[in-house]
């Protein structure tokens, strides 16, 4: 199914944004060109909602988490930018790994399962993207991820 990237992102990010108990503000830099990319929505959408409660659980209070895409030849680049406690050099591959939670303790709190990045990064790899994260304690975590895309909802480039 073809969806328009663009609305289709803002509107994950509205449903948080009304529900979201946090004091963390919300920033977008959103393209409002029409990017269309060619996924299952569901599965879509449980990534980004996955990237997104990882974002408002671990931001401090007054934080500010930020979304936006970038476009290149044929692919799109989202990311999701937060300032929250940030994760050690060594472990920012494995958060992609099933079950892998960087601290046992803090993460049994949090709650969750240690699967919704191993999900995601599956899901994104079958639709022919990347996933990773660049981050640095104290200071906060992007994810990053790329999916291919096209210009119109034919699957044709115009
Ligand atoms: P689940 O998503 O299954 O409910 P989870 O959120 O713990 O559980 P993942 O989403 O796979 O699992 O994340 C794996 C781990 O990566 C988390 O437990 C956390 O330690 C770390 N992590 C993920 N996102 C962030 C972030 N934005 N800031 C800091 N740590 C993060
Ligand atoms: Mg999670």
């Amino acid at each position: 199914e073809f969806v328009e990237f663009n609305k289709f992102f803002n509107r994950i990010i509205d449903r948080f944004e009304m529900s979201k108990s946090q004091n963390v503000k919300f920033d977008r830099y959103i393209p409002d060109t029409s990017y269309f990319v060619e996924v299952d929505t569901d599965k879509l959408t449980q990534v980004i909602d996955n990237i997104i409660s990882n974002a408002l659980k671990y931001s401090p209070d007054g934080g500010n988490i930020r979304f936006g895409f970038t476009v290149s030849e044929n692919m799109l680049k989202v990311m999701v930018s937060d300032d929250g406690m940030g994760i050690p050099k060594e472990n920012v591959t494995k958060i992609f790994d099933r079950f892998y939670r960087v601290d046992r303790a803090r993460s049994r709190a949090m709650g969750g399962t240690g699967l919704g990045l191993a999900i995601a990064k599956e899901m994104i790899e079958a639709h022919g993207g990347k996933i990773w994260a660049e981050s640095e304690e104290g200071v906060g975590t992007t994810i990053f991820f790329t999916l291919p895309y096209e210009l119109d909802e034919a699957g044709d480039w115009e």
